[in-house]
């Protein structure tokens, strides 16, 4: 269907961004079509790399990538495979979540649309695997604000994939398997593409399984080389560890278009004086041997998809590649095997999700209106609460009730009817999971609440109805409700760093326009209580590492401050009050008795008092 040719700058301004593992990119539509936006330079891809230097300043990209090698405790690459966690990243003095990592990935982006957008505020559509659980969705919608962004929708990958197909089949009638092969994560979705409608029929993936995995096994190959012939192991040196990875990296891609990739590094490191080299050769099939293990498991992956879908291998007209590591030759062959014809790969496979994510943004900014097309999702993970099961004459608890089944076109909304299992039983604890087993030990807790008011009455009399509600962008909605009272609770299900609501994600929020700031500056940007308190430590003959800790504790102290006091106003408690008044007078008197290991502590202590009362 041809699309109409209208002008951008008549539509809000929306973009679509590929977060990946390995590499993201930024895409928008201009004249009727998805547009990467390249860097300065022309680079489309930008390396997912975030690295401190010594001075304190941020770097992102391509040069982040070269400083792994040189500063490896000092770079992060592949944090997507953390993001939804609450491990935490250390990069030189400083600590960061995922989540801010990944928002200092985006912000590099957010550079690059200066040129059109100039600095008034941007929409954007992510992408994350369509594997990615509720925690991980969260994680990356809070990068994406953290970042400056306005985060209108997260999507899948294979959907956005899709997308960047369908623009141009939107009048066939299709069967399209998408099979994602990136960095760190492997997804396989089927498709249909019907009048424009484009539907996942069903999704399924490795979160962890990609080329990073393909990389570690070249360097344990390449260590056991080294290993023969001087007996050291060189993955126990941090950087001839990050030297190998770099040298696994290029002769993978090496050997997706020769047959033989020859690994050289003439000094990987000093060993008892004497410099370790490393001098091979490695041809495609002994590096296909390794990992076609990984390569059976994506294929047993696309099985499962097709069953879920209920389509054989022959009712499936488009294979489509994503995802830089589909330029293995060896996953064209098995394709083609398995399928009986070749994939598509005419768009390029490490910027079509980003493509797709720009199409989804076009569909919502009105600059695709008339591009005839309609993406719908599935949920990834069936979501539901614990029950309990009659075990002999009593009850046994634990067990998963599947609420919203796995696969569901969303948005939607489910509903069923629980009782009470005791007699005057007055509350329910109602605890939300997502996941597949019966067993809700072996799902993923997304969180609980309790329901109190139940009448008084016989085991199973009162009804509760438990009500989900899933949103195009994965957030999930849970509503528990006493039939006879009409008395209903909800909770909207809460992760890690929203935990600390609003404060902390505001320190974050101050803390990475601060080390942004320095970045784009190179000088640090203090406020005005930053000066004061870089006064309190005398850090102007200090070490720049405690100055940026100084720093970045008054940025949290005056945050904190600021939190604490707005809950003052609003309390009409008095207990809360007075335990208000003491946090604010401990972090004062931190300040004034120049301790930052106190004030921490009063920081601290303020955190879970806000988050106490907040909740
Ligand atoms: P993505 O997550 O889609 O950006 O894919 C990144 C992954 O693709 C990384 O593991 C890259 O090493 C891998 N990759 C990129 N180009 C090639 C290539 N020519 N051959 C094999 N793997 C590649």
């Amino acid at each position: 269907m041809a699309i109409e040719k209208l002008d951008p700058a008549s539509f809000r301004p929306i973009v679509g961004i590929d977060l990946g593992t390995t590499n993201s990119a930024v895409a928008y539509i201009h004249e009727g079509r998805p547009h990467v936006i390249p860097s300065e330079t022309g680079e489309r891809l930008l390396p997912s790399v975030v690295l401190l230097d010594a001075e304190g300043q941020v770097v992102v990209g391509q040069d982040a990538r070269d400083g792994l090698v040189a500063m490896p405790d000092r770079a992060i690459a592949a944090v997507k495979r953390l993001m939804g966690t609450s491990d935490t990243i250390k990069l030189g003095s400083q600590t960061f979540l995922p989540e801010e990592i990944s928002a200092l990935i985006l912000k590099e982006l957010r550079q690059r649309l200066v040129t059109i957008y100039g600095e008034q505020m941007v929409e954007a559509v992510i992408t994350v695997p369509a594997y990615f659980n509720d925690a991980q969705r969260r994680a990356t919608k809070q990068a994406g604000e953290l970042a400056g962004f306005v985060v209108e929708r997260i999507i899948n990958e294979p959907t956005a994939a899709a997308l960047a197909y369908g623009l141009d089949h939107s009048g066939d009638h299709k069967h399209v398997l998408v099979y994602d092969l990136g960095g760190g994560t492997f997804d396989v979705s089927v498709v249909t593409l019907e009048e424009g409608v484009l539907e996942v029929k069903a999704s399924n993936g490795n979160r962890r399984l990609g080329g990073e995995d393909f990389d570690w096994r070249l360097v344990d190959w390449m260590a056991g080389q080294v290993y023969e012939t001087s007996g050291v192991d060189p993955r126990e040196d941090l950087r001839a560890r990050a030297i190998l990875k770099e040298l696994a990296e290029r002769a993978k891609w090496t050997l997706s278009d020769e047959p033989e990739a020859t690994i050289e590094s003439p000094l990987l490191m000093v060993h008892d004086d004497h410099p370790v080299i490393l001098q091979t050769k490695i041809h495609r099939d002994q590096f296909v041997s390794m990992i076609q293990p990984w390569l059976d498991e994506t294929f047993t992956l696309v099985m499962d998809v097709l069953q879920q879908a209920e389509l054989g291998p022959d009712a499936i007209d488009e294979v489509l590649l994503v995802g830089g590591s589909t330029r293995i030759p060896r996953v064209h062959e098995m394709i083609a095997q398995y399928f009986g014809r070749p994939a598509r790969s005419e768009v390029d496979p490490e910027l079509v999700v980003a493509l797709g994510a720009a199409v989804q943004a076009g569909i919502k900014s009105g600059a695709l209106s008339n591009s005839g097309i309609v993406a719908t999702d599935v949920a990834p993970f069936s979501m539901g609460i614990a029950t309990a099961r009659p075990f002999g004459y009593g009850w046994r608890p634990g067990y998963f009730a599947p609420i919203i089944k796995r696969n569901t076109a969303v948005p939607c909304t489910q509903t069923q009817i629980f009782t009470t299992l005791s007699d005057g039983q007055d509350t329910i604890e109602v605890e939300v999971y997502q996941g597949e087993d019966e067993l809700v030990a072996n799902n993923y807790n997304l969180g609980s609440f309790l329901l109190n008011g139940i009448p008084s009455a016989p085991a199973g009399t009162e009804n509760i109805e438990v009500t989900f509600r899933y949103n195009l962008n994965g957030i999930l909605e849970a509503t528990a409700r006493i039939i006879s009272t009409k008395h209903a609770k909800s909770i909207v299900v809460q992760d890690g760093l929203e935990r600390h609501s609003a404060s902390a994600l505001e320190q974050s929020r101050a803390r990475l326009e601060a080390l942004w700031d320095n970045m784009l500056e190179t000088q640090p940007v203090q406020t005005s209580l930053d000066d004061e308190f870089a006064d309190v430590f005398e850090v102007d003959d200090e070490t720049l590492t405690e100055k940026d800790f100084a720093l970045e504790l008054a940025d949290q102290a005056e945050v904190t401050m600021k939190d604490l006091e707005a809950l003052m106003q609003e309390t009409t408690d008095k207990a809360e009050r007075k335990r208000l008044i003491s946090c604010l007078e401990k972090i004062k008197g931190a300040l004034t008795a120049e301790d930052p290991n106190t004030l921490q502590d009063a920081i601290d202590e303020a955190l879970d008092l806000l988050f106490d009362l907040e909740s």
